[in-house]
């Protein structure tokens, strides 16, 4: 598939305190990867406006956000809960991977197809309409998504979580908007605590796959091929909208699994798969998390170079 990265540079804006896993050196890591793939176009992200970020989240939660930044002095933070800290400059970085986020919907639907993936953090998908929690400020995919169905008039999206922690803040979106699939594979019991197996949305339109901590590459795949494509079949969606958190890898120090960077190429083919039968081959990934970077760019390449091929 012709594939673009949506690089947000606005992403190394977002400070946290050292030794925390959520920093700019995973971007530096993912940008160093994807640069030495061939026949990926790039193109820089432009800065997401609060139009988009109204679409999903209320106006006291943008208000919290804005306040805080605004009250970090230079070179310190503000804690909007123990593991989300942000800086002076952090909506800023969120704006970005808001702007990316729906640039790249916006590409995908005029340029009929192709696959994106959104280079840009901090990552979105624990963002509930109404809080900030689990690194995330901004929910970029859910507004990516919301900007789809609004804007674009398209009738469904699917989003597919693989990432090693469940999509709690996605799933308030589906749970509110049957326009909205929302499929997650997360590793059970672990942070969030949420995403079980018999929360299933409005009339199914949220299918969650957890499981324990150990969980190999082929045993992932297996429950991949088993629940989510057939899933994903049923659903027929306009376009397939990818929460790509590549922290489910053998080596992250967060997350409990085995996966390796050929799995993340795997699913990247099957995802390919859907999106050129019923999605006029739109897809858009945007990066979640993953915390050990040597691990992280090398799975970010594996998946963003199986779509290139796809
Ligand atoms: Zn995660």
């Amino acid at each position: 598939m012709k594939t673009t990265i949506h690089d947000s540079p606005s992403s190394r804006l977002h400070a946290v305190p050292p030794g925390h896993p959520e920093h700019a050196g995973r971007y530096e890591a993912v940008r160093e990867a994807l640069l030495g793939l061939p026949g990926c176009d790039w193109v820089e992200a432009p800065a997401g406006g609060m139009p988009d970020v109204a679409r999903f989240h209320t106006a006291e939660h943008v208000d919290r956000v804005l306040s805080a930044c605004a009250a970090a002095r230079p070179g310190d933070w503000v804690g909007l809960d123990p593991d989300t800290l942000v800086c002076d400059r952090s909506a800023a970085a969120a704006l970005g991977a808001v702007g990316g986020a729906v640039a790249a919907v916006d590409r995908v639907v005029a340029d009929a197809g192709g696959a994106a993936f959104v280079l840009a953090r901090p990552p979105g998908h624990h963002a509930e309409p109404d809080r900030a929690m689990g690194f995330c400020l901004f929910n970029t995919i859910a507004i990516a998504a919301l900007h789809a169905l609004d804007v674009h008039d398209l009738a469904t999206v699917a989003i597919v979580d693989i990432d090693v922690h469940h999509g709690n803040g996605t799933q308030c979106l589906a749970e509110q908007d049957d326009r909205v699939f929302f499929a997650s594979l997360h590793q059970a019991p672990l942070y969030p605590g949420t995403g079980g197996e018999g929360e299933t949305g409005l009339n199914g339109n949220v299918l969650n796959c957890p499981m324990p901590g150990g969980v190999t590459g082929a045993q992932w795949r297996a429950r991949f091929e088993t629940q989510v494509i057939p899933a994903l079949q049923r659903v027929r969606p306009e376009l397939v909208l990818v929460s790509a958190g590549f922290d489910a890898h053998a080596d992250d120090p967060v997350g409990g699994w085995g996966l390796h960077s050929d799995d993340y190429a795997w699913a990247a083919r099957q995802l390919a798969g859907i999106a050129r039968e019923f999605s006029q081959s739109r897809l858009v990934s945007v990066l979640e998390g993953g915390y050990d970077c040597p691990a992280l760019g090398r799975s970010a390449a594996a998946f963003v170079g199986a779509l290139s091929e796809a």
